[in-house]
């Protein structure tokens, strides 16, 4: 838990203070000031009046000639008027019988004078100004004025956060990343006396509420190391200049608390691009922080037992700096969960709810797919509140199906779900990749296969892993790839004999290939060896310029295309040998959302050996 803040007074009641102070001055050290109506005259009716003798009395200030006349009630009425060089002015007072006196300059002891002119003012202001900093530093993380921009631990760190990796279901591939962090907590003098450097940050990147914050806090809880925590809007909310501070103090202070976890929640939000684009000057503190978190990062030494986590859901609008080796270099995908990883989140905080004992918690989980971890989450606790309203004292399986619809429908609505048919049709598309890279010699093994949404956009995704780095693309590589890249379409065409919009991102990849294999790698019978294009800038994303004549161009577009029908015809003879194969797999894949390495290949070898 954090510790909370200790309360304070809203700025209001500052301001509230000074206000009676005011008004209390007002009424009983200056009465005069706005008791009697002074009415303000030009001095050509105060002359007109001399002249009529209607002035009683004549106050020369030394900014203005006060005066006093009766009406015909005999009420006194008070008049003012500016000073003018008037040399006769006396001599024509005298006449009009009038008192007159000029104000004596220093009436009071010329100590009170001074008190009441200059010292209380100051104090006055001195006081308020005191309260105010106080009040603002205390916003800041309390401490007294002189540690103003220095953050306090107490607002962000939280020793136990009392969460383990039990506490997260699923996410297996995360917490296997995040396994060797917390060892290396645990005893960091082995990584050191080796002479090993952990990665300095770790990344988790997902969509919300996939659970990156709980696998931060699950690392501290599993490590028992003090976990400081901040959320990368309250770096940029602080006072000008307070956000690059700030950094600096954490960094402190989790150096001297070693080993420890420094986790950034929402880095995006610090974290953007530095494109300048936002207008005049864009926004400095951000930037400011920005750098300073740059700058702390190279700074310290990764060797103490300091690791830096951040989460984002946005790691593509992050500042390429921040990505860099030596920095945030280890990236940590926490995906959403597939029917398993479901169930498991279910079972999880089914927990802390009373259930009835015969659960299923399978039709839930095959009810929620696209469903994330704190969608579960809530699905659970509306059970417990649905359970409630119909007076049960413990939450049935229909109490789970209705809630399902109440969380999943405000989840439709935002097209999160992918509907069934849908569903068949990337699981047919992800099928038809793999099953063509596996039929295919020399590709990669297929590594996992799922049709879970990803964070990137893709509706599913086929993973290969090489067994070792390859530095040459042989020519038969690329064939097979674009191949691969195609089966995709092909086994849509195969099944369901219609094409959809999922192969967007195959097509821009195949097209990237085929190109490069003309124009770059002369692996092209028309133009053997010619460059045809050259990259510029290969630092800054490598852009390509085409260096030949238009009409070559265009006949490079017409190669590109044969070599990419070549490969998609070569993918739909694949699948329409392995079909029943196709079907198996892809009936499998719908299932379970994801497939394994192994069991795709386990389910492989074993329809070979049914029909050899
Ligand atoms: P994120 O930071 O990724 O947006 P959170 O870590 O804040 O998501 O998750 C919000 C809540 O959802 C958690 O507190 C937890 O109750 C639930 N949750 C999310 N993922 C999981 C998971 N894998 N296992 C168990 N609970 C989860
Ligand atoms: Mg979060
Ligand atoms: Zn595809």
């Amino acid at each position: 838990m954090k510790v909370s803040k200790s309360p304070h007074k809203p700025l209001i009641f500052y301001y509230i203070i000074a206000m009676v102070v005011l008004m209390l001055l007002n009424a009983f050290v200056f009465p005069s000031l706005n008791s009697v109506p002074v009415s303000e005259v030009g001095y050509d009716e105060f002359m007109r009046m001399i002249d009529a003798k209607q002035i009683d009395q004549v106050s020369m200030g030394t900014t203005e000639i006060t005066f006093t006349s009766k009406d015909s009630g005999g009420n006194i009425l008070y008049y003012k008027t500016g000073l003018w060089p008037d040399a006769n002015l006396v001599d024509r007072l005298y006449a009009s019988g009038a008192k007159f006196s000029a104000e004596i300059p220093t009436q009071a002891s010329p100590l009170m004078e001074f008190l009441m002119s200059w010292l209380l003012p100051l104090a006055f202001f001195l006081i308020v100004g005191q309260l105010l900093t106080r009040y603002m530093s205390k916003r800041m993380g309390g401490g007294n004025a002189l540690s103003f921009g220095k953050s306090n631990a107490r607002i962000y760190i939280e020793s136990q956060t009392g969460k383990t990796f039990e506490d997260v279901a699923g996410e297996d591939e995360a917490k296997e990343a995040l396994r060797e962090i917390v060892d290396f907590l645990h005893q960091p003098e082995r990584y050191r006396e080796i002479g090993a450097r952990l990665p300095k940050g770790a990344l988790l990147v997902g969509p919300p509420g996939t659970g990156k914050t709980l696998l931060a806090k699950a690392v501290a809880g599993e490590a028992k190391v003090p976990f400081f925590s901040i959320a990368g809007s309250e770096f940029v909310e602080m006072f000008v200049g307070m956000g690059a501070a700030k950094v600096r103090d954490l960094f402190k202070q989790a150096t001297e608390k070693a080993p420890c976890i420094v986790f950034i929640d929402e880095i995006d939000t610090i974290g953007k691009k530095r494109d300048g684009a936002n207008g005049f000057g864009g926004n400095d503190e951000r930037e400011q922080t920005l750098n300073q978190l740059l700058t702390e990062m190279d700074g310290f030494d990764a060797t103490k037992g300091v690791v830096i986590l951040a989460a984002t859901n946005r790691p593509d609008s992050l500042d390429k700096a921040l990505l860099r080796p030596g920095r945030f270099d280890r990236r940590i995908p926490v995906e959403l969960p597939d029917l398993a990883g479901r169930v498991a989140i279910l079972k999880v905080h089914a927990k802390d709810v009373k259930m009835e004992e015969n659960i299923d918690f399978t039709i839930i989980g095959h009810a929620t797919s696209g469903a994330s971890g704190a969608d579960l989450a809530n699905i659970i606790n509306e059970a417990a509140l649905h359970a409630v309203r119909f007076g049960r004292n413990m939450v049935t399986q229909i109490d789970l199906e209705e809630s399902v619809e109440l969380v999943i429908a405000g989840y439709q609505r935002k097209g999160a779900v992918i509907n069934e048919k849908d569903k068949k049709i990337i699981a047919y598309h992800e099928t038809g990749h793999a099953l063509v890279a596996a039929r295919l010699k020399d590709t990669a093994p297929v590594h996992k296969i799922t049709i879970i949404p990803r964070t990137s956009g893709a509706l599913g995704y086929t993973m290969q892993v090489e067994e070792e780095e390859r530095v040459l693309m042989s020519m038969d590589d690329a064939l097979n790839q674009l191949t691969i890249l195609t089966a995709g379409r092909a086994a849509e065409e195969e099944v369901f004999h219609s094409i959809t919009s999922g192969a967007s991102n195959d097509i821009e990849k195949a097209t990237a290939i085929a190109r490069a294999m003309v124009t770059r790698f002369g692996m092209s019978e028309q133009f053997d060896m010619v460059a045809l294009e050259q990259i510029v800038n290969p630092y800054l994303g490598g852009e390509a310029n085409m260096v030949c004549s238009s009409e070559t161009a265009a006949r490079i577009d017409a190669e590109v295309g044969d070599i990419i029908r070549k490969a998609h015809v070569k993918a739909r003879e694949i699948l329409e040998q392995n079909r029943t194969l196709m079907d198996t797999l892809a009936k499998y894949l719908l299932e379970r959302e994801s497939i394994t390495g192994e069991d795709f290949l386990r389910i492989i070898r074993e329809h070979d050996q049914a029909i050899a």
